[in-house]
């Protein structure tokens, strides 16, 4: 039998939100690759199902581990958490295809969506990417923070709602004030700002508060942050984006 390779996400966390398609993925596995704590989301499916767990920032030497074992014929699925396309492992895997051996170009490679982290957040609240709107990560693994702070003023300028995806880290903990401090030179101070942490399991929590009054130290490494535009505002106990730029009608 010949091996593929599925990258699936778990979704927030809960397991209503993990997708039919990648529960019957995870069930056809003899192989699941992924960061620790991801795979122990996931229920033992079969007895003969061999777990990979690795740490979370070896995603290169995972994805890469991943497709040997399905060039040798194994039934591989790789595990992210949320969606496994936004900010995770479905494009690290395609760049160690890229960057690999040339006959991992023809495995049968596959990705399922999943609830990602910015979805089951706006849920929590209301609607608050009603509008447009875009993600961004501030992890400064991957790329300048010059490069995060160009991008969180474009944002602000085109007045995009902000999805903040890393607010935070142990390793990084002035950043999201520096954000902050950027979007504050551009966007009013009234602006409502979301901090949703562990959007999507029953220990999710909201903070609503405004870009003026927003705390960097409210979010951690769950929390995704959520900017709104000009248009974002509140009803009742809800935050919402109207679908039209004007007032309400
Ligand atoms: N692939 C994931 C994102 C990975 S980046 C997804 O699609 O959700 C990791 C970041 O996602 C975290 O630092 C946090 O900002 C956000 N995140 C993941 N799960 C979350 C949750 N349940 N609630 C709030 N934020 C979450």
């Amino acid at each position: 039998m010949s091996g593929s390779l599925v990258v699936v996400g778990t979704g927030p966390g809960k397991a209503e939100l993990m997708t039919p398609a990648t529960l019957a993925a995870l069930a056809k596995a003899t192989d699941l690759v992924g960061y620790g704590p991801y795979l122990d989301r996931i229920p033992p499916a079969r007895s003969d199902q061999h777990r990979h767990a690795s740490d979370n920032r070896a995603e290169l030497a995972r994805a890469r581990q991943a497709l040997s074992l399905a060039a040798a014929g194994r039934q591989v699925v790789v595990v992210s958490g949320g969606d496994p396309g936004v900010f995770a492992m479905a494009a690290a895997v395609f760049e160690a295809v890229e960057t690999g051996d040339p006959a991992w170009q023809a495995l049968d490679i596959r990705v399922e969506p999943g609830v990602t982290a910015m979805l089951a957040a706006a849920a929590e609240v209301g609607a608050p990417l009603g509008g447009d709107f875009c993600a961004i990560s501030l992890s400064d693994n991957l790329k300048a923070w010059a490069t995060i702070e160009h991008r969180l003023r474009s944002a602000a300028q085109a007045d995009f709602v902000i999805a903040l995806y890393n607010p935070a880290s142990r390793a990084r903990p002035h950043q999201l004030a520096r954000a902050f401090e950027q979007l504050r030179s551009i966007k009013a101070g009234d602006t409502p700002v979301l901090f949703v942490r562990a959007a999507g399991t029953p220990e999710a929590q909201v903070l609503a508060t405004t870009l003026a009054a927003a705390d960097a130290a409210s979010a951690d490494m769950r929390t995704l942050v959520i900017v709104g535009a000009s248009t974002t505002r509140r009803v009742g106990r809800w935050v919402y984006t109207p679908r039209s730029e004007g007032p309400a009608s």
